[in-house]
């Protein structure tokens, strides 16, 4: 336990950021005076929740935000402040079963009591557009195939390096950036830690990514697939298990197919087993569905699956083990809610240990090209809608994941849904008025 109101003695803060994240992924805030940190560290700070994506009514009690004091981080770009990552608890004390910071939590104890720890790093990919949103903010950013681009790089060096220098300052231990495959697009990475921690710094991360590129007069985009033709924002997530009592990755086993050991393998299970009901967590939005299932784009591929396949070192398929003790699930997007990635992972995943799963074949082709050459393996979700019904019709995971989470999540999803098919398109104007 940290005492914040010491924290803020020490650091010079005057502001606390307490903040929690709801069911969309939004990150959500009040800001308290240090002087009145010392009520609130114990008692939360309080919403109404019903103004936020959580499913509760307008007449629910309030909800208060416990700050989980460890997680405290002064902004580096405006020490002034301190944000902190926060658990809802409902006014008269229980705590609220759907937000997604508990149910990670959740998951991460049912782990903890099968002596096992996850350890996972993510690689939040983003777009830096002009402040209206509209087009990448580099005029000169024009290259077919822009990725690791030497000079656009240095054309936004202040920008990246502040971020970076940042979470070197953090202790993130950040080892490499780059420009990713679209044009305007960024990859920024840190080393890898455990579920909760590493939900917490892709939260700080995506804040800060905003934050720092306002400053600049830019806006970052984390959505899926913001710019048509163009590669999408990918969240890929790697995934290790730790045996808590030894210290051990238990997913590496030289002696085994990749080094990817027994365990490695039924968890993997797990995760193939419940792709097409996990996408509506990993790929939440309407516009995920543009970025997975995508024509190739113009930089020569999409780099994102359309099926549930597995493979080696190889990036055209939904899983990549790309080295001994790990493996790399590249569905999510950038859109992901960074507690449901993590929550969602473990709760197929341990599903997968518990009945020894087999992730079937390893595929070693090249999924744009010779795709349609497997039989058998799934096609991802084609749409939300799609991505709903196939999380409505898996009793296993939306039980693990807690039904008090899934009814919340999946009603939400389905007026989203509602929402986006009750708008009309110029599509639809174009193809149907002449009919
Ligand atoms: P790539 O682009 O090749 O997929 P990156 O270097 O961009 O790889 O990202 C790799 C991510 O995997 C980083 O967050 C890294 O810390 C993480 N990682 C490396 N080893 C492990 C491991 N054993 N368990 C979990 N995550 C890991
Ligand atoms: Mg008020
Ligand atoms: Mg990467
Ligand atoms: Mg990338
Ligand atoms: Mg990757």
């Amino acid at each position: 336990m940290t005492d914040l109101a010491a924290f803020a003695r020490e650091k010079g803060i005057k502001y606390f950021m307490i903040s929690y994240t709801d069911l969309f992924g939004a990150q959500r805030a009040k800001l308290v005076p240090a002087a009145a940190i010392g009520d609130m560290q114990s008692d939360g700070a309080g919403f109404a929740g019903f103004a936020t994506w959580l499913d509760l009514t307008p007449a629910h009690p309030d909800m208060l935000a416990v700050p989980d004091t460890p997680s405290v981080i002064q902004l580096p770009w405006k020490k002034d402040v301190a944000w902190v990552a926060s658990n809802c608890v409902m006014a008269g004390g229980s705590a609220l079963d759907q937000a997604p910071r508990n149910v990670l939590a959740r998951l991460i104890a049912e782990a903890a009591e099968m002596g096992l720890e996850i350890k996972t790093g993510v690689e939040p990919e983003f777009f830096l557009l002009t402040p209206d949103g509209s087009q990448i903010s580099d005029p000169a950013d024009t290259g077919t195939k822009p990725c690791y681009d030497q000079q656009a790089v240095m054309r936004r060096y202040d920008v990246i390096a502040e971020i970076c220098d940042y979470m070197l300052e953090l202790g993130w231990e950040p080892y490499q950036n780059d420009h990713e495959d679209a044009n305007g697009q960024f990859e920024m990475n840190w080393k890898y830690d455990s579920a909760m921690a590493t939900a917490d710094k892709h939260s700080f991360f995506k804040f800060m990514v905003r934050s720092v590129a306002e400053n600049h007069g830019l806006r970052a985009t984390f959505m899926p697939k913001p710019i048509p033709g163009l590669t999408g924002n990918g969240c890929h997530a790697h995934i290790s298990v730790w045996d808590q009592a030894t210290g051990r990755n238990a997913f590496a086993d030289d002696s085994k197919e990749l080094g990817l050991s027994d365990s490695g393998r039924h968890f993997l299970g797990g995760i193939m087993k419940h792709a097409s009901a996990l996408a509506v967590i990993t790929n939440p939005t309407i516009n995920s569905y543009k970025r997975i299932n995508a024509p190739r784009t113009i930089s020569g591929a999409t780099w994102a699956p359309n099926t549930v396949t597995w493979t080696g070192n190889n990036r055209t398929h939904m899983v990549r083990v790309p080295g001994p003790g790990r493996f790399e699930l590249r569905l999510p997007d950038g859109a992901v809610n960074p507690y449901l990635l993590q929550a969602v992972i473990i709760a197929a995943g341990l599903d997968g240990l518990r009945s020894k799963a087999d992730p079937g074949p390893r595929h070693d082709i090249d999924m744009y090209a010779e795709g349609h050459k497997i039989e058998g393996a799934p096609k991802l979700p084609l749409n939300l809608l799609d991505a709903i019904r196939a999380y409505d019709a898996d009793e296993g995971l939306k039980e693990a994941m807690g039904q008090d989470f899934s009814a919340a999540y999946l009603k939400l999803k389905m007026q989203e849904w509602n929402s986006f098919v009750n708008h009309f398109s110029p599509w639809e104007r174009d193809n149907t008025l002449d009919i």
